[in-house]
């Protein structure tokens, strides 16, 4: 499959007068139509902030994106603003974990459909537009009456499942998931994973799950890349990375969860804290919660090394 994202030395900073945050740092990272990939780490490793940066969504005055992000050949960090709105939506969609409290209170929702559905495709017919929500929502399981329902009418999981269904309205060429199901107790966020996986069939679709729940990812994306302080630290098959972590984080991230299958072990927390992202660090971030660091851990950033045909892992223990 062609590739649809290349990001090449991607970089995110905050900028606050003298002061910057780190959030993402120098990312290669390939995704190819048709891929599902999911991007784990935990809370402040830059998931979230690489989402945003790549829609051009974070406010240019404190904030400074360098290295590349093309989207099927096109740059999007040097796009004007003018291009991207074309672009947004119709050819590259996103549902944030709060998508659903983004729909106006006082408007019913077919009125917010038709409205957002107008701004790139202005002449089309109410019915037309009604025709393509109604048939989105029955994929993410939506009753008809929904169409005219008021937001404050619906539930956590049905607000969620018109975010689903509003961001494919375009059809998108790449759909990017950033915590969409997380706010959910389990039993919705688990038949809305079904839906989505459903929905993948109908169309040519190509998704990016950002989650810090690593399970989420075990089911439903083909593909993982693991995040840690800005650094993409592992990436590769979903199950060749989970049957057998290469990087330490990774490992450890494995072990804080209950395991699905196999004898049960005991649950291990990660100890220590992610490192200040507001410093330039010398050597690997992961190296003072390491159980595996070696001196030169605290020298030297490792660069990638490959463990197979897609798989990579940012780890000294592998260069030597
Ligand atoms: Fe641990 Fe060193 Fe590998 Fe970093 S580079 S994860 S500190 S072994």
């Amino acid at each position: 499959m062609e590739p649809i994202l290349v990001l090449k030395d991607f970089s995110v900073q905050y900028v606050s007068g003298e002061q910057r945050v780190y959030a993402v740092n120098h990312i290669n990272l390939v995704v190819k139509a048709n891929d599902t990939l999911g991007i784990v780490g935990e809370s402040g490793s830059g998931k979230t902030t690489l989402a945003m940066a790549l829609l051009r969504l974070l406010p240019e005055g404190s904030s400074e994106t360098t290295g590349q992000a093309e989207f099927k050949g096109r740059n999007l960090t040097t796009m004007s603003q003018a291009e991207l709105r074309k672009l947004r939506w119709r050819e590259l969609a996103v549902v944030f974990q709060k998508s659903m409290n983004s729909m106006s209170p006082v408007h019913r929702i077919r009125t917010q459909i038709e409205d957002i559905y107008r701004v790139h495709e202005p002449a089309a017919s109410a019915a037309d537009i009604r025709k393509r929500a109604l048939y989105l929502f029955r994929l993410v399981n939506l009753p008809e009456r929904v169409y005219n329902a008021y937001p404050h009418q619906l539930s956590g999981g049905m607000m969620q499942r018109v975010a689903i269904a509003l961001s494919l309205l375009h059809d998108p060429a790449l759909l990017i998931l950033d915590e969409a199901t997380t706010a959910l107790d389990v039993v919705t966020q688990g038949q809305i994973l079904d839906e989505i996986l459903a929905m993948e069939k109908e169309f040519s679709m190509t998704r990016i799950m950002i989650t810090h729940d690593i399970s989420v990812v075990a089911v439903s994306c083909s593909r993982i890349a693991v995040m840690y302080a800005g650094d993409l630290v592992e990436t590769g098959a979903t199950d060749a990375v989970l049957h057998d972590p290469k990087h330490p984080y990774t490992k450890a991230l494995l072990q804080s969860i209950p395991a699905l299958e196999g004898e049960k072990g005991q649950l291990k927390g990660i100890p220590g804290f992610l490192p200040d992202l507001s410093v330039r660090h010398q050597g690997c971030l992961f190296t003072d919660r390491c159980p595996e660091a070696m001196s030169i851990c605290r020298q030297e950033s490792p660069q990638e090394y490959a463990i197979a045909d897609d798989w990579g892992v940012r780890c000294h223990l592998y260069g030597r």
